[in-house]
């Protein structure tokens, strides 16, 4: 009897239908099971003296809703979704001793773990099933850049330049039409949320955020076209034509396009977005304004090539160390300097912060208070809705001085900072209620005679 050609779809953070390499086949199986594992080392604590997950609420809530949307969206196409929770290796391996697929497909995966996973489970296939890595999740693959990736520009300027100019980056694929059906007799579905974690099951992100993140792909593309096509007051242009003047706000829904929570996870692919914004520009006309959003992907794609280059070392020594008063006043907002401890309560109740507000938030933490940069990014990790571990982690190297960066004394003053991008007060006021009631223009004064604040340290840039 011959036996059912069966493939297994091993999703990682590609958690949607259409643009996805690993759901286009040149020759169909007959039968497939898609499969995404939840790695059980992201429900450890994120620091040993912590009992908080890695995986915080604000993300798993993300991740589950996108991981629903997605078994409805694959169930239409008549195929399903199986979650589990465990080491992904050892899952797939369970899963192929019992349906014997023909091979697995799974996408490349830039960050050391998740690659190592892809290497333990080539070591534990049976035989007669293949392992087909495939690329995707970037503008351009790897293999397709213009440079061999050990020869990755070391600066992002230089890695841009080269890119637009010699690389090109392939059309978004188109969702398709139907799938192959569930392998018979094969389990499917997955454990309820609130089984994972009860903080999870009741996280409701602070309605001062101002936006909901709703995980998967639907919500993803309606985020898009919203930010594409509506965010302008009309009957002026919307939100490309002034991306570049307004991405360094602080609050809103749209100072910038906050998708970074659908990239991160895969719901949308930058292909996907760099189309639109082509899209937007063929109406509109191009300018500097709506480049910038590639600008920005660019950086994406950066990081995700060079955490496949540099491996453990994007996340430096691996034992971090001990939480220090100065890191816990940071994480709990109480430094004394509102900017920042704004920013902070702003991370923790609602798991995003804008761009400008990250960037002023881990100076502080490095340059200021002289904390490892590895603290900073293990708690972002635990706290972002869109945490991706290239530009999370990538991004703190960055600012503690020891990644891809020629300027090792970035600086950020976080004093002038305030006053440039909050000058009337508004954002520490809503994030820091108690000060809402002085003049705007005491707002940004350090807290230094709140006794039950921290002592802030004199912000004096490093010598
Ligand atoms: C310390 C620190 C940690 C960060 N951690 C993350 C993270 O875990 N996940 C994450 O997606 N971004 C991270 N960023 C980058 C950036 O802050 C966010 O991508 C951005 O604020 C998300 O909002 P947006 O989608 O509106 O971005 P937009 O300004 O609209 O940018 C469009 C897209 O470009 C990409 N992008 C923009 N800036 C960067 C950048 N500096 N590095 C990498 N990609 C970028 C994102 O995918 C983003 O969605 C971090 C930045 C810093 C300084």
């Amino acid at each position: 009897m011959s036996q059912t050609v069966t493939d297994i779809i091993w999703l990682n953070n590609d958690l949607r239908v259409a643009d996805n390499p690993l759901l286009r086949f040149a020759s169909p199986p007959e039968a497939m099971l898609v499969v995404y594992v939840l790695d059980g080392r992201e429900l450890d604590a994120w620091h040993r003296e912590e009992s908080g997950m890695r995986l915080g609420p604000a993300r798993l809530t993300f991740i589950w809703q996108s991981l629903m949307a997605l078994r409805g969206e694959l169930l239409r196409l008549g195929s399903d979704l199986l979650v589990k929770i465990g080491t992904p290796a050892d899952e797939l391996a369970a899963l192929c001793n019992t349906l014997r697929p023909r091979r697995v497909r799974v996408s490349r995966q830039p960050c050391c773990d998740e690659a190592a996973q892809i290497d333990a489970l080539r070591s534990k296939l049976p035989a007669g099933t293949a392992l087909e890595v495939v690329a995707g999740n970037t503008l351009v693959d790897t293999a397709a850049l213009p440079f061999a990736l050990d020869a990755l520009p070391s600066t992002f300027s230089a890695f841009r330049r080269r890119v637009e100019k010699d690389a090109e980056i392939p059309p978004a694929l188109p969702a398709p039409v139907t799938l192959p059906p569930w392998p018979d007799d094969a389990s499917r579905g997955f454990p309820p949320l609130a089984r994972l974690s009860r903080q999870s099951a009741a996280w409701q992100p602070d309605p001062r955020g101002q936006f909901d993140y709703v995980g998967g792909e639907a919500a993803g593309h309606k985020r898009l076209e919203a930010y594409l096509w509506q965010t302008g007051a009309s009957p002026a242009p919307s939100g490309p034509a002034h991306y570049k003047q307004t991405r360094n706000g602080l609050a809103g829904p749209d100072f910038s396009t906050r998708l970074s929570a659908w990239l991160a996870r895969g719901c949308l692919s930058p292909r996907q977005v760099h189309q639109a914004v082509k899209r937007w520009e063929a109406r509109h006309g191009a300018c500097e304004s709506s480049y910038w959003i590639t600008f920005e992907l660019w950086w994406r794609d950066y990081f995700h090539h060079a955490a496949a280059l540099d491996g453990s070392g994007l996340f430096g020594r691996r034992e971090l160390p001990p939480l220090s008063d100065a890191f816990c006043a940071w994480r709990d907002g109480r430094t004394g300097i509102p900017f920042i401890d704004a920013a902070m309560v702003e991370l923790a109740a609602t798991g995003f912060l804008s761009n400008r507000a990250r960037q002023n938030v881990a100076s502080y933490l490095v340059k200021d208070l002289g904390v490892d940069w590895r603290l900073g990014a293990a708690w972002f990790e635990h706290c972002l809705v869109d945490f991706d571990a290239p530009s999370n982690w990538g991004n703190w190297r960055y600012v503690g001085g020891t990644g891809r960066d020629p300027r090792r004394d970035r600086y950020f003053n976080v004093l002038k900072q305030a006053e440039r991008y909050d000058p009337d007060g508004h954002y520490v006021a809503r994030w820091l209620p108690e000060l809402a009631a002085l003049p705007a223009a005491l707002r940004h004064r350090p807290w230094r005679h709140a006794p039950e604040r921290f002592a802030p340290p004199r912000v004096t840039p490093p010598a």
